[in-house]
């Protein structure tokens, strides 16, 4: 018997130098054929939204392993869903599976074979579907593998570590992992006094600045921490970015994440920055390499390990926006964009127990 689903399509882009709004997703339905041989059919639980997703709406995306979201079309992303009928000897009915291709639609026909599509086997992380986006899924591992990689901890040597977008998915991550992984002091900048804190009081950052409400963010970084700042997780670019690197010391280690602050212009990644800003990294030693997560795949089985682990320890603490039903997966990602979110942004499109 077919299945009627209904799904959010691309219906127009915002432009490579406007923000996105909710006008660029339309709702539809559609009928999706019977699962052949080999596939399987799929009830989506939760969707992600993220901010690369906003170079996808663009028709050049600017980026080699990003493709453009084709109008018309349900755009793809991160998504959790339970298999409801499999034509696979890979699957089971009830599996929970997710992939970083999920198309933003109620039910959907994939193919077994697809080698994004995971099945999901640890019982707790079926029963919290959610994580496999956030902080045990491509935002945790981000923050995870960013600070082993590029950050440089060295426990016990009282490193003084920055976080831009600290409360967001990646942000809040990385500030608690820096501590995990033995740093000194940690200061988050983020948009709001509740963010503020949200970090201090829930994340156990040490400090959070609102970069909204404060004149001079450097000057406030250099009262918090006179010693100088040794590490700068970066999500955010900008001229958050060049108060921050302004504190930095000789020979410290910025973690090039993101730079969201520029996703809505029509610039290079990563931008360009102020010539003074280039001389001061030049002059004192500061890495800024280019790091994606994707880059480092074989290291995902571990880093996942380690993250569950840690949340089930209750070490590393973890906070959803939750956005409920399909038809707000626009909202949801415009929203995100605009700083609408605490923690990692999900959108729930049906229950787990469903
Ligand atoms: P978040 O959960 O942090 O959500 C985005 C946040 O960005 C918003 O909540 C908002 O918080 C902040 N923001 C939006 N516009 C601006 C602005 N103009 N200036 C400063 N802050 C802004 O998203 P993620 O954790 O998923 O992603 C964070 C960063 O990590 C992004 O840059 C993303 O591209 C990058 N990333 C990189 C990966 C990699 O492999 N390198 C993988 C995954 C993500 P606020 O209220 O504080 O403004």
């Amino acid at each position: 018997m077919a299945v009627e689903t209904r799904r959010i399509i691309l219906h127009s882009r915002p432009g490579v130098d406007k923000p996105p709004t909710e006008s660029n997703f339309a709702l539809d339905r559609q009928e999706i054929p019977q699962c052949k041989e080999g596939e399987i059919l799929v009830k989506t639980l939760c969707l992600s939204v993220d901010p690369y997703m906003r170079c996808r709406m663009n028709e050049n995306t600017g980026a080699a392993y990003l493709t453009p979201w084709p109008l018309g079309e349900p755009p793809l992303g991160g998504g959790v869903g339970k298999v409801v009928q499999s034509r696979s000897h890979k699957f089971l009915e009830g599996d929970i599976v997710e992939s970083f291709m999920w198309p933003w639609q109620e039910f959907a026909v994939l193919s077994a074979d697809a080698s994004n599509l995971n099945k999901e086997e640890s019982p707790f992380l079926c029963s919290h579907p959610s994580l496999l986006l956030g902080i045990v899924g491509i935002t945790g591992l981000t923050s995870y593998i960013g600070i082993k990689e590029k950050a440089h901890i060295k426990p016990g040597a009282e490193q003084a570590v920055v976080i831009s977008g600290a409360a967001g998915a990646c942000g809040m991550a990385a500030g608690q992992i820096a501590k995990l992984e033995g740093c000194g002091i940690v200061i988050g900048i983020c948009g709001t006094d509740e963010k503020c804190r949200f970090l201090t009081e829930e994340m156990g950052f040490d400090v959070a600045i609102n970069y909204k409400t404060t004149k001079n963010i450097s000057e406030h970084i250099k009262m918090k921490c006179p010693a100088g700042v040794d590490v700068y997780f970066d999500n955010v670019g900008g001229e958050i970015s060049n108060e921050v690197i302004r504190c930095m010391n000789k020979d410290g280690h910025i973690v090039l994440c993101g730079q969201i602050s520029l996703y809505n212009e029509d610039v290079p990644y990563p931008p360009p920055m102020p010539q003074d800003i280039q001389d001061m990294l030049k002059d004192n030693n500061i890495t800024r390499d280019r790091f994606l997560v994707l880059n480092y795949m074989e290291k995902f089985p571990d880093g996942k390990k380690q993250l569950e682990a840690w949340v089930r320890e209750g070490k590393l603490k973890n906070r959803e926006t939750v956005v409920e039903g399909l038809e707000n997966t626009g909202r949801a990602f415009v929203a995100m964009m605009s700083g609408g979110n605490i923690g990692k942004q999900v959108v729930r499109v049906a229950e787990v127990t469903s």
